[in-house]
Protein backbone atom coordinates (compact mmCIF):
# COMPACT_ATOMS: atom_id res chain seq x y z
CA UNK A 1 0.00 0.00 0.00
CA UNK A 2 2.79 2.76 1.05
CA UNK A 3 6.03 3.67 -0.82
CA UNK A 4 8.04 4.48 2.25
CA UNK A 5 10.29 6.62 -0.52
CA UNK A 6 7.43 8.83 -1.97
CA UNK A 7 5.20 11.14 -0.22
CA UNK A 8 4.72 13.83 2.67
CA UNK A 9 6.30 11.76 5.16
CA UNK A 10 8.63 9.51 3.37
CA UNK A 11 11.20 7.98 5.83
CA UNK A 12 9.72 9.16 9.43
CA UNK A 13 8.53 6.63 11.71
CA UNK A 14 5.25 7.16 13.01
CA UNK A 15 3.03 6.18 16.40
CA UNK A 16 -0.74 6.33 16.39
CA UNK A 17 -2.76 5.46 18.94
CA UNK A 18 -6.19 4.57 19.04
CA UNK A 19 -5.34 3.61 15.27
CA UNK A 20 -7.54 0.84 15.78
CA UNK A 21 -11.31 3.08 15.22
CA UNK A 22 -12.06 6.53 13.96
CA UNK A 23 -9.47 9.31 13.50
CA UNK A 24 -6.44 7.34 14.76
CA UNK A 25 -7.49 4.57 11.94
CA UNK A 26 -7.70 7.05 9.47
CA UNK A 27 -4.47 8.99 10.51
CA UNK A 28 -2.64 5.59 10.36
CA UNK A 29 -4.19 4.65 6.75
CA UNK A 30 -3.12 8.76 5.68
CA UNK A 31 0.56 8.22 6.98
CA UNK A 32 1.32 5.34 5.62
CA UNK A 33 -0.11 6.20 2.36
CA UNK A 34 2.71 9.13 2.88
CA UNK A 35 5.55 7.21 3.02
CA UNK A 36 5.62 6.91 6.84
CA UNK A 37 6.44 3.22 8.67
CA UNK A 38 3.64 3.33 11.17
CA UNK A 39 3.63 1.79 14.55
CA UNK A 40 -0.71 1.23 15.39
CA UNK A 41 -1.44 1.02 19.02
CA UNK A 42 -4.74 0.23 20.44
CA UNK A 43 -6.47 -1.53 23.39
CA UNK A 44 -9.50 -2.91 20.64
CA UNK A 45 -7.68 -5.57 18.74
CA UNK A 46 -8.50 -3.49 15.75
CA UNK A 47 -5.13 -2.24 15.45
CA UNK A 48 -4.16 -5.73 13.92
CA UNK A 49 -7.17 -5.13 10.90
CA UNK A 50 -5.52 -1.74 10.21
CA UNK A 51 -2.47 -3.15 9.76
CA UNK A 52 -3.30 -5.45 7.75
CA UNK A 53 -4.72 -2.98 5.32
CA UNK A 54 -1.68 -1.03 5.46
CA UNK A 55 0.90 -4.37 4.71
CA UNK A 56 4.55 -4.56 5.63
CA UNK A 57 5.24 -0.92 6.82
CA UNK A 58 2.98 -1.22 9.76
CA UNK A 59 3.09 -3.34 13.50
CA UNK A 60 0.32 -3.75 15.75
CA UNK A 61 0.76 -2.96 19.72
CA UNK A 62 -1.46 -4.00 21.85
CA UNK A 63 -1.87 -1.56 24.26
CA UNK A 64 -3.51 0.25 27.24
CA UNK A 65 -2.32 4.34 26.57
CA UNK A 66 -3.04 4.67 30.64
CA UNK A 67 -0.22 2.10 31.68
CA UNK A 68 3.52 2.82 31.47
CA UNK A 69 4.80 0.02 31.05
CA UNK A 70 2.51 -0.61 27.69
CA UNK A 71 3.31 2.93 26.67
CA UNK A 72 7.13 2.30 27.25
CA UNK A 73 6.62 -0.74 25.15
CA UNK A 74 4.98 0.82 22.12
CA UNK A 75 7.68 3.33 21.52
CA UNK A 76 10.36 0.61 22.06
CA UNK A 77 8.92 -1.23 19.40
CA UNK A 78 9.13 1.77 16.81
CA UNK A 79 12.77 2.30 17.78
CA UNK A 80 13.66 -1.72 17.14
CA UNK A 81 11.42 -2.55 14.20
CA UNK A 82 11.60 0.97 12.44
CA UNK A 83 15.11 2.37 13.65
CA UNK A 84 13.55 5.38 15.72
CA UNK A 85 11.06 7.78 16.09
CA UNK A 86 9.49 10.74 14.08
CA UNK A 87 5.76 11.37 14.72
CA UNK A 88 3.87 10.67 17.79
CA UNK A 89 -0.37 11.33 17.34
CA UNK A 90 -1.15 10.64 20.94
CA UNK A 91 -4.81 10.26 19.66
CA UNK A 92 -6.51 7.12 21.92
CA UNK A 93 -9.61 8.89 24.22
CA UNK A 94 -12.94 8.20 25.01
CA UNK A 95 -16.20 10.52 26.24
CA UNK A 96 -17.11 8.55 29.20
CA UNK A 97 -20.75 9.29 30.27
CA UNK A 98 -23.01 12.92 30.70
CA UNK A 99 -24.46 14.39 33.57
CA UNK A 100 -24.06 17.64 36.41
CA UNK A 101 -21.08 17.76 37.45
CA UNK A 102 -22.08 16.49 40.97
CA UNK A 103 -22.94 13.13 39.66
CA UNK A 104 -20.02 12.50 38.51
CA UNK A 105 -18.54 9.71 41.16
CA UNK A 106 -15.15 9.34 41.80
CA UNK A 107 -14.59 5.97 39.35
CA UNK A 108 -15.41 7.52 35.95
CA UNK A 109 -12.83 11.00 37.05
CA UNK A 110 -10.33 8.39 37.71
CA UNK A 111 -11.01 6.37 34.29
CA UNK A 112 -11.44 9.36 31.95
CA UNK A 113 -8.58 11.43 33.72
CA UNK A 114 -5.98 7.79 33.24
CA UNK A 115 -6.59 7.58 29.56
CA UNK A 116 -7.19 11.28 28.11
CA UNK A 117 -4.64 13.58 30.17
CA UNK A 118 -2.42 10.72 31.65
CA UNK A 119 -1.96 8.81 28.69
CA UNK A 120 -0.86 11.65 26.62
CA UNK A 121 1.44 12.15 29.13
CA UNK A 122 2.88 8.85 28.90
CA UNK A 123 3.34 9.00 25.53
CA UNK A 124 4.62 12.20 25.42
CA UNK A 125 6.89 11.08 28.32
CA UNK A 126 8.36 7.93 26.55
CA UNK A 127 7.85 9.67 22.64
CA UNK A 128 10.05 12.47 23.58
CA UNK A 129 12.91 11.00 24.94
CA UNK A 130 12.98 8.54 21.99
CA UNK A 131 12.87 11.74 19.64
CA UNK A 132 15.62 13.21 21.40
CA UNK A 133 17.52 9.87 20.77
CA UNK A 134 16.91 10.36 16.95
CA UNK A 135 17.28 14.06 16.45
CA UNK A 136 14.25 15.61 16.60
CA UNK A 137 10.76 15.18 16.05
CA UNK A 138 6.54 16.00 16.13
CA UNK A 139 4.15 15.33 18.45
CA UNK A 140 0.53 15.73 17.72
CA UNK A 141 -1.62 15.71 20.68
CA UNK A 142 -5.84 15.06 19.99
CA UNK A 143 -7.37 17.11 22.53
CA UNK A 144 -10.79 18.88 21.86
CA UNK A 145 -13.03 21.44 21.86
CA UNK A 146 -14.17 20.20 24.89
CA UNK A 147 -10.18 21.91 25.75
CA UNK A 148 -11.30 25.20 24.83
CA UNK A 149 -14.75 26.05 25.53
CA UNK A 150 -17.12 24.85 28.64
CA UNK A 151 -19.19 22.08 27.31
CA UNK A 152 -22.22 21.36 29.12
CA UNK A 153 -22.68 17.74 31.24
CA UNK A 154 -19.06 16.98 30.23
CA UNK A 155 -17.05 18.73 32.85
CA UNK A 156 -14.65 15.56 33.35
CA UNK A 157 -13.66 15.18 29.54
CA UNK A 158 -13.02 18.66 29.47
CA UNK A 159 -11.18 18.89 32.38
CA UNK A 160 -8.81 16.25 30.92
CA UNK A 161 -8.92 17.66 27.31
CA UNK A 162 -7.82 20.83 28.92
CA UNK A 163 -4.83 19.46 30.54
CA UNK A 164 -3.94 18.02 27.28
CA UNK A 165 -4.01 21.33 25.75
CA UNK A 166 -2.00 22.91 28.90
CA UNK A 167 0.54 19.67 28.34
CA UNK A 168 0.73 20.72 24.72
CA UNK A 169 1.85 24.11 24.88
CA UNK A 170 3.96 23.79 28.11
CA UNK A 171 5.79 20.51 26.26
CA UNK A 172 6.31 22.80 23.36
CA UNK A 173 8.47 25.14 25.35
CA UNK A 174 10.56 22.76 26.73
CA UNK A 175 11.97 21.51 23.83
CA UNK A 176 11.49 24.33 21.31
CA UNK A 177 15.23 24.52 20.87
CA UNK A 178 15.74 20.74 20.72
CA UNK A 179 14.22 20.09 17.47
CA UNK A 180 11.21 18.67 19.27
CA UNK A 181 7.51 20.24 18.23
CA UNK A 182 4.16 19.39 19.84
CA UNK A 183 0.43 20.58 18.69
CA UNK A 184 -2.44 19.55 19.30
CA UNK A 185 -5.47 19.09 17.19
CA UNK A 186 -9.17 19.51 19.01
CA UNK A 187 -11.86 17.84 16.93
CA UNK A 188 -15.51 19.20 16.56
CA UNK A 189 -17.84 16.83 16.63
CA UNK A 190 -16.44 13.83 14.48
CA UNK A 191 -18.35 11.13 12.75
CA UNK A 192 -16.50 8.18 14.06
CA UNK A 193 -16.88 4.99 16.94
CA UNK A 194 -16.98 7.41 19.83
CA UNK A 195 -19.91 9.29 18.21
CA UNK A 196 -22.15 6.34 16.90
CA UNK A 197 -20.07 5.96 13.41
CA UNK A 198 -18.79 3.07 12.08
CA UNK A 199 -15.86 3.48 9.51
CA UNK A 200 -17.08 3.90 6.02
CA UNK A 201 -20.58 4.78 7.47
CA UNK A 202 -22.34 7.99 6.69
CA UNK A 203 -24.29 10.18 9.18
CA UNK A 204 -28.07 9.93 9.48
CA UNK A 205 -29.04 12.75 6.83
CA UNK A 206 -31.45 13.85 10.36
CA UNK A 207 -28.68 13.99 12.77
CA UNK A 208 -27.31 16.99 12.45
CA UNK A 209 -24.54 18.83 15.07
CA UNK A 210 -24.56 22.07 16.39
CA UNK A 211 -21.64 23.55 14.39
CA UNK A 212 -22.16 25.66 12.14
CA UNK A 213 -21.14 23.94 8.88
CA UNK A 214 -24.12 22.05 9.86
CA UNK A 215 -22.29 18.71 9.20
CA UNK A 216 -20.23 15.89 11.27
CA UNK A 217 -16.30 16.08 10.82
CA UNK A 218 -14.94 13.11 9.10
CA UNK A 219 -12.34 11.04 10.57
CA UNK A 220 -10.12 11.61 7.35
CA UNK A 221 -10.56 15.47 8.02
CA UNK A 222 -8.76 15.09 11.29
CA UNK A 223 -5.73 12.83 9.55
CA UNK A 224 -5.35 15.48 6.91
CA UNK A 225 -4.52 18.13 9.68
CA UNK A 226 -2.39 16.09 11.64
CA UNK A 227 -0.79 15.09 8.57
CA UNK A 228 0.41 18.80 7.98
CA UNK A 229 1.57 18.83 11.60
CA UNK A 230 3.14 15.69 11.30
CA UNK A 231 4.98 16.81 8.38
CA UNK A 232 8.13 19.31 7.87
CA UNK A 233 5.43 21.46 6.17
CA UNK A 234 4.79 23.10 9.62
CA UNK A 235 8.25 23.24 10.58
CA UNK A 236 7.95 26.52 12.03
CA UNK A 237 4.83 25.50 14.14
CA UNK A 238 4.85 24.50 17.75
CA UNK A 239 2.17 25.00 20.60
CA UNK A 240 -0.66 25.57 18.71
CA UNK A 241 -3.96 24.05 18.95
CA UNK A 242 -5.57 23.57 16.09
CA UNK A 243 -9.67 23.63 15.85
CA UNK A 244 -10.56 21.17 13.34
CA UNK A 245 -14.67 21.61 13.72
CA UNK A 246 -16.70 23.32 11.08
CA UNK A 247 -16.51 26.56 13.15
CA UNK A 248 -17.66 25.15 16.42
CA UNK A 249 -15.22 27.48 18.19
CA UNK A 250 -14.88 30.59 16.40
CA UNK A 251 -17.94 31.64 17.49
P1 LIG B 1 -13.05 6.10 18.37
O1 LIG B 1 -13.80 5.50 19.49
O2 LIG B 1 -13.47 5.78 16.98
O3 LIG B 1 -11.49 5.78 18.51
C1 LIG B 1 -10.82 5.83 19.73
C2 LIG B 1 -9.84 4.67 19.81
O4 LIG B 1 -9.09 4.79 21.04
C3 LIG B 1 -10.55 3.31 19.83
O5 LIG B 1 -10.01 2.46 18.84
C4 LIG B 1 -10.27 2.78 21.24
O6 LIG B 1 -10.15 1.38 21.32
C5 LIG B 1 -8.95 3.48 21.56
N1 LIG B 1 -8.71 3.52 23.01
C6 LIG B 1 -9.58 3.89 23.98
N2 LIG B 1 -9.02 3.74 25.17
C7 LIG B 1 -7.76 3.26 24.98
C8 LIG B 1 -6.69 2.91 25.83
N3 LIG B 1 -6.81 2.98 27.16
N4 LIG B 1 -5.54 2.49 25.28
C9 LIG B 1 -5.41 2.39 23.94
N5 LIG B 1 -6.39 2.71 23.06
C10 LIG B 1 -7.56 3.13 23.59
O7 LIG B 1 -13.14 7.67 18.61
P2 LIG B 1 -12.42 8.91 17.89
O8 LIG B 1 -13.45 9.93 17.74
O9 LIG B 1 -11.63 8.49 16.71
O10 LIG B 1 -11.47 9.37 19.08
C11 LIG B 1 -10.11 9.73 18.87
C12 LIG B 1 -9.79 10.91 19.75
O11 LIG B 1 -10.53 12.05 19.31
C13 LIG B 1 -10.11 10.74 21.22
O12 LIG B 1 -9.05 11.26 22.01
C14 LIG B 1 -11.35 11.57 21.42
O13 LIG B 1 -11.49 12.04 22.74
C15 LIG B 1 -11.08 12.69 20.42
N6 LIG B 1 -12.23 13.47 20.04
C16 LIG B 1 -13.24 12.90 19.31
C17 LIG B 1 -14.35 13.67 18.97
C18 LIG B 1 -15.50 13.10 18.15
O14 LIG B 1 -16.52 13.79 17.99
N7 LIG B 1 -15.40 11.89 17.62
C19 LIG B 1 -14.42 15.01 19.35
C20 LIG B 1 -13.37 15.55 20.08
C21 LIG B 1 -12.28 14.77 20.41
Amino acid sequence: MSDEKTGRLAGKVAVVTGAGSGIGRATALLFAREGARVVCADISGKEKEVVAEIGDTAVAVHVDVSRNDDVARMIETAEREFGGLDVLFNNAGFGGPRRPLADFDEQIFDDVVAVNLKGVFLGMRHGIAAMLRSGGGSVINTASVAGLVGLKHQAVYAAAKGGVVQLTRTAALDYATQGVRVNAICPGMIWTGLAGGEPGSTPPADLIPPQPMKRWGMPEELAAAALFLASDESSFVTGTLLPVDGGYTAR
